[in-house]
């Protein structure tokens, strides 16, 4: 049985250097707490907390002598500042690619134009770069909600990192409908997600069994199993080893594996040599 990788699969950008930056604060003996969870994934979230990585859910419970950690959604300046305030040390490990939205979305402020953000309101990227254009932002969903915006000066319209480029595009062509002036529309969707989804559809057409690995609650891993199951019944959404069924592996002779965004290298790993050996195994058990 032979084991496949898709092209693009596993740790995004982002998530990466978020996870390199807590590990060289680890490694400067400091103590870190990430506001909020660092990484969508159990097993390294349990990997991180075995080397000291605590969580805390509001600047407030930061301790005087330790290291805040700001993830890669990032935050708002209010809460950056309050960090800055009460933690030894801050370890800003926001996406530069939302970075850039934030600085966007300041700059739009500072000249009084307003700035529509498209994706969900309650999430902390969103709350985050609505904090950096504060008086001058709204978050809306989609096409659907811009009637309910009000008429707007010179806007900006940007987008949550992981949205649709079909409804960020149509929803900003819905907003000129808002304003006599221009509209500037930048694109701000990051291809990480898109870039995953075209390699497992490339490979799920080609192999008898496909294994997405990632957290059950991991949007782009269950996206992930959507798409594979288009091309490929025997698709599964597994988050370890232990869920990898012998029995569903029979007659297989091709399986390809992918990862969500927020499953590390370890785990893809361990999880591929797993099915190697199943694979040896069930070739022996084949012979006459
Ligand atoms: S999905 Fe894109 S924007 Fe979000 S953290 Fe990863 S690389 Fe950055």
């Amino acid at each position: 049985m032979q084991v496949l990788l898709a092209n693009e699969y596993g740790f995004c950008f982002g998530v990466e250097r978020a996870v390199e930056m807590v590990e060289e604060a680890i490694q400067a003996g400091q103590t870190v707490r990430a506001l909020g969870p660092l990484i969508h994934n159990e097993q390294e979230m349990q990997r991180l907390a075995h080397e000291g990585v605590t969580t805390i859910s509001q600047p407030v419970q930061i301790g005087r002598n330790e290291t805040a950690v700001i993830r890669a959604h990032g935050v708002t300046p209010e809460v950056q500042r309050e960090l800055e305030e009460k933690a030894a040390k801050v370890v800003d490990a926001t996406c530069p690619f939302v970075t850039r939205v934030q600085k966007l979305a300041a700059r739009a402020a500072e000249q009084d134009r307003h700035v529509v953000i498209v994706g969900s309101p309650d999430h902390p990227e969103m709350i985050g770069v609505k904090g950096y254009a504060p008086n001058h932002a709204f978050v809306i969903v989609d096409e659907t909600e811009v009637a309910g915006l009000p008429r707007l000066r010179n806007p900006l319209v940007v987008a949550q990192t992981t949205i649709k480029a079909k409804t960020f595009f149509d929803t900003a062509e819905a907003i000129r409908s808002k304003t006599d002036d221009n509209v500037q529309i930048v694109n701000t969707i990051c291809s990480a997600t898109r870039d995953r989804q075209e390699a497992a559809r490339a490979l799920a057409g080609m192999v008898d069994a496909f294994y997405i690995i990632g957290g059950r609650h991991s949007s782009n891993s269950v996206k992930l199993l959507a798409v594979c199951k288009e091309q490929c019944a025997k698709s599964f959404l597994i988050e370890t080893e232990d869920e990898i069924n012998a029995a569903d592996l029979i007659g297989v002779e091709t399986v390809g594996v992918t990862a969500g965004a927020s499953t590390p290298n370890w785990l893809i790993e361990k999880i591929v040599k797993h099915l190697e050996v199943l694979g040896r195994e069930q070739n022996v058990g084949l012979k006459p």
